[in-house]
């Protein structure tokens, strides 16, 4: 009865002392910053099982990691993202030092910082394409809404240096074996495709859809009528219902393409066609960058509520050129990671913290002190072994190898120290044996092999 009432009472305790530290924090303004939060390291084993299933499939697709800084000159995303997309307007984070001249930005994505890395480090000059990855955090200062977060973490592939159709293929490819590799079932995913066309052909898509987009001026959003004018396409992002029906009966694009694009995306689909990877042609997918050209695609997990996009990407043709470089056709892909870690923990998927099967209770400053030549022994033969070194009391320490489920617990105290032997205890039949401290490590391997 009263082992019952005891955690329960702590428990309580431990709360209100978790509540005052979070107002004392509160009062002193010290929490983490508004649309920002810690990962732990129950959340982040998901962010790095992710990392670690994509980076196989990357690497064996001839993909290599790149590691860019988070923060960037202001202009790179201006010049590449464009200076009227929300994304320069409102949502960067910006900031300036004594010393720099120039507005430096936190990187609000990937794809220039790469292309600028592909310039600076002279990969330009090597056999093309270029493939590569990269996984980390990037910052958008967007409404904080449940799972999108300011600080959000994105894993992403670029193919630079290729304008074949086939590395459209090949990119979405590489997407959709994540996904399968992440558990996602094929059964559930929606693949969306679009092409925006190119520099030649886009104007005469744009007039068309100001053209339908002018017999509704009074109907649609606040936010569309600015669109029109800075950033027309941007239109067909809009989710506001009002926009709703001009945006579904708006002209496809496909119908605009010139010789190149239409040949470009017809390669597209029939590659997708002959590998049957089924897809959907959807007129109002746009991705809101300026730097993209012809095919843009999004993978979608289809839900009974609504469609949540778990990966895009798409073609960028004049990336390269818009930041001083020569012509080099690219197309990329970048995954929403924090929204796959909850879409994964949705489904079930469940990811523990390996918790060691041993640990060590020492008593007296000897066994102390030799306590750290044991562990290392343990530690050669890359057994995991927990251990509370701080503590003096037998009682305190088997209590905290019982918290953490410890199958065998190692005893050495004075007296062991002296007779060179440790006290081997099985935690579930409370059986104590003597061991030489020379055969601790081999005895422990052992066993821990026969309870596998
Ligand atoms: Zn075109
Ligand atoms: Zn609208």
């Amino acid at each position: 009865m009263s082992l019952k009432k005891k955690p329960r009472k702590k428990n309580k305790k431990n709360k209100i002392l978790a509540k005052n530290n979070s107002s004392v924090l509160k009062k002193r303004g010290f929490q983490a910053v508004r649309g920002m939060h810690d990962l732990l390291a129950k959340d982040w084993l998901y962010y790095e099982w992710i990392y670690n299933n994509a980076k196989k499939i990357l690497e064996f697709g001839g993909f290599s990691r790149i590691e860019t800084p988070i923060l960037e000159r202001a202009d790179l995303f201006m010049e590449g993202v464009g200076k009227n997309t929300d994304l320069a307007g409102k949502e960067m984070y910006f900031l300036k030092t004594k010393e720099e001249k120039e507005l430096l930005a936190l990187r609000p994505e990937g794809t220039a910082s790469l292309a600028r890395a592909y310039l600076e480090n002279g990969m330009v000059n090597l056999p093309q394409p270029i493939k590569l990855y990269y996984f980390g955090p990037f910052f958008r200062h967007e409404k904080p809404q449940a799972g999108r977060y300011r600080q959000f973490y994105q894993l992403g592939a670029e193919i630079i240096g290729e304008g074949d159709f086939s590395s459209d293929v090949s990119i979405i490819l590489i997407a959709k074996q994540i996904l399968e590799a992440l558990g996602f079932s094929w059964k559930n995913i929606r693949l969306s495709l679009n092409s925006i066309g190119c520099q030649k052909c886009r104007p005469n898509y744009l007039r068309a859809l100001k053209k339908h987009y002018r017999f509704y001026k009074k109907k649609i959003c606040s936010n569309c009528s600015l669109r029109l004018k800075n950033n027309p396409l941007r239109v067909l992002d809009c989710k506001d219902e009002k926009c709703l029906e001009v945006k579904n009966s708006v002209p496809p694009f496909l119908d605009y393409l010139c010789d190149d694009c239409r040949s470009h995306f017809k390669g597209v689909l029939e590659l997708l066609d002959y590998l049957e990877i089924p897809y959907f042609l959807d007129k109002t997918l746009v991705r809101g960058f300026d730097y993209y050209t012809k095919t843009v695609f999004e993978f979608y997990l289809e839900n009974e509520e609504k469609n949540l996009a778990l990966a895009g990407g798409g073609r960028y043709d004049r990336l390269v050129e818009l930041l001083g470089g020569p012509k080099r056709p690219a197309i990329g892909m970048a995954f929403g990671v924090d929204r796959l870690v909850e879409e994964l923990k949705k489904k079930g998927k469940i990811l523990k913290l390996p918790q060691p099967k041993v640990f060590l209770v020492q008593i007296g400053e000897m066994a102390k002190k030799q306590s750290f030549k044991l562990l290392e022994k343990f530690r050669e033969e890359n057994i995991a072994i927990g251990e509370s070194l701080g503590k003096e009391s037998l009682g305190s320490q088997l209590n905290t190898a019982n918290k953490l489920g410890i199958k065998y617990t190692l005893i050495f105290g004075q007296q062991e120290v002296l007779d060179g032997m440790v006290i081997l205890k099985d935690m579930d039949s409370g059986i104590q044996e003597t061991i030489p401290l020379d055969k601790i490590v081999e005895e422990v391997k052992k066993r821990l092999k026969q309870n596998q």
